[in-house]
């Protein structure tokens, strides 16, 4: 009896830790990336599958500058608008988050944060097309060019 009782405690702490722990890694619609003091993203590439109806992009700042020097947003576009938003948001400045208020192009963004903060940004997947061809910027002045990466939807 002793012995089934401790089975039996055994089973529900390891279902609680197989559980707890991996439940927002694994939801595959939840992502996360971070910028860095050295101007760059730690991932090149992001991609989401086509099941899901949300996406969430948690973007961390792993620096320690402040936002006023070292911004960094997370900004969806498609493929061939990059250039055009990246230069349309360093003239809206810090207060619109290096984003042209009312940009058409901007298919969703974070706001701009600095070291050692987070944000994050949820949007429907009803403003992407499966197989689109999508890239993520950082418009903060000057940061597109090394942070930037492909954004896979299906
Ligand atoms: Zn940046």
């Amino acid at each position: 009896m002793k012995l089934m009782r401790n089975t039996l405690a055994t089973a529900a702490v390891l279902g609680a830790l197989a559980v707890a722990p991996y439940a927002h890694a694994a939801d595959p619609c939840k992502l996360e990336i971070s910028g860095n003091d050295l101007m760059q993203y730690d991932k090149p590439e992001l991609s989401a599958p086509a099941t899901c109806k949300e996406i969430t992009i948690t973007l961390h700042h792993a620096g320690k500058l402040p936002k006023e020097a070292m911004g960094h947003n997370w900004v969806l576009v498609n493929a061939t608008d990059l250039a055009a938003v990246a230069t349309a948001g360093m003239g809206a400045g810090l207060a619109s988050d290096y984003v042209a208020p009312g940009d058409q192009r901007v298919l969703a963004h974070t706001k701009t944060i600095g070291g050692g903060e987070t944000t994050s940004v949820t949007f429907p997947t009803s403003i992407l097309k499966t197989g689109g061809a999508y890239q993520y910027l950082c418009t903060f002045p000057g940061h597109n060019a090394l942070m930037h990466g492909t954004f896979k939807f299906g």
